[in-house]
């Protein structure tokens, strides 16, 4: 009875384990990450300022999958230069060996990308070599150019997602906020936990000055968000090294524990007003682990079994969803122990 009312109270945990391999989904859009047949849920048109992009075609909800590309183009990466990654000139002659195999119309699809020169010397290079370092992506051990996908462009607060699945051999772009039909469709080109001036430095890399929501506010507001931003980054880093299930042993460690377990929150709080939904998983672990680690069971399974939804719909497979699951199960089982002695 006890089990039931806690898996009640954390209804995805038995969605999630019972519809893995059945491919059912509750929405028009029948199908897990883990299915095949990528519905068509975007359009590419013009996008303000920005030349083209894509837009939903559909409401979609946190999770749903805007789209799945198998690169048609992919290489084994030659070996890294100690401080200057790979050597164009070799990347470029295993992209140009592997575009002559392909079809006219892909050939033009990749052609017709955006790419960004970054000194005079490229100008001079094969263009596509340049539209390969501007638009691909690492794919397991690979990498790959997704001319589709290329088309979405940057938002230092995005709706979508994406990650690679080596099992599907594609890239799976998914919604990680709620996005309206017609709206467009965004991803984060960079980390985002840094300031606006921090953000833009590595996107000039891109070739262009950002003018996404968060990148547009007023100065005041841009004060605000560069303010949390930073707060959230250095929460991030001051939580990882006391992210361990061993429990605090000292008066002052369990004091320690106690102030972590409340900014592990204010932490979640604040991730939630940045409107950051790509941490949003990374805040919950920390709270499940704050609240496990002072034996708030029942806090610990709740963050858990959020941070575990989240990573599920992301990639079922990921070992951050494994783990996820796993400590969810952990804490529920303490909660239960918790509540047996308590009767
Ligand atoms: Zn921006």
């Amino acid at each position: 009875m006890l089990m039931r009312i806690i898996l009640t109270a954390l209804p995805f945990l038995s969605l999630a384990t019972a519809s893995k391999d059945t491919c059912e989904w509750p929405s028009w859009q029948d199908a897990l990450t883990t299915c095949h047949g990528p519905p068509s849920t975007y359009t590419v048109k013009a996008s303000n300022g920005k030349g083209l992009g894509l837009f939903s075609a559909h409401d979609l909800d946190v999770g749903e999958i805007v789209m799945r590309e198998t690169p048609p183009l992919k290489i084994s990466p030659p070996e890294i230069v100690k401080g200057s990654g790979y050597p164009m000139p070799a990347v470029t002659k295993l992209v140009r060996k592997e575009f002559d195999t392909l079809s006219s119309a892909v050939q033009d699809e990749i052609m017709s990308l955006t790419y960004h020169i970054t000194s005079s010397k490229e100008a001079t290079m094969d263009k596509l070599g340049i539209i390969f370092r501007t638009n691909a992506y690492n794919s397991g051990k690979d990498i790959g150019l997704f001319p589709k996908i290329a088309r979405i462009n940057h938002s230092c607060r995005p709706n979508a997602s994406y990650y690679w699945s080596d099992k599907l051999n594609k890239r799976i772009v998914y919604a990680t906020r709620k996005i309206k039909k017609g709206e467009e469709v965004y991803v984060s080109y960079i980390p985002l936990l840094l300031t606006q001036e921090g953000r833009q430095k590595l996107l000039d890399r891109y070739g262009f000055k950002c003018s996404c929501d968060a990148c547009a506010q007023e100065r005041a507001a841009q004060d605000v968000s560069d303010e949390r931003r930073t707060t959230i980054q250095k929460a991030f880093a001051d939580f990882e090294p006391q992210l361990t299930l061993e429990p605090p042993r000292t008066k002052k460690a369990r004091q320690q524990a106690r102030k972590n377990a409340k900014a592990s929150l204010q932490l979640t709080e604040l991730v939630h007003q940045e409107g950051l939904a790509d941490y949003f998983a990374k805040a919950y672990r920390v709270a499940a682990i704050s609240h496990a680690r002072v034996k708030d069971w029942k806090v610990a399974a709740i963050w858990a079994n959020k941070g575990y939804e989240l990573k599920y719909i992301e990639d079922p497979d990921s070992p951050y969803t494994m783990e996820m699951h796993n400590l969810t199960s952990n804490f529920i089982a303490n909660w239960e122990s918790e509540l047996q002695v308590g009767q």
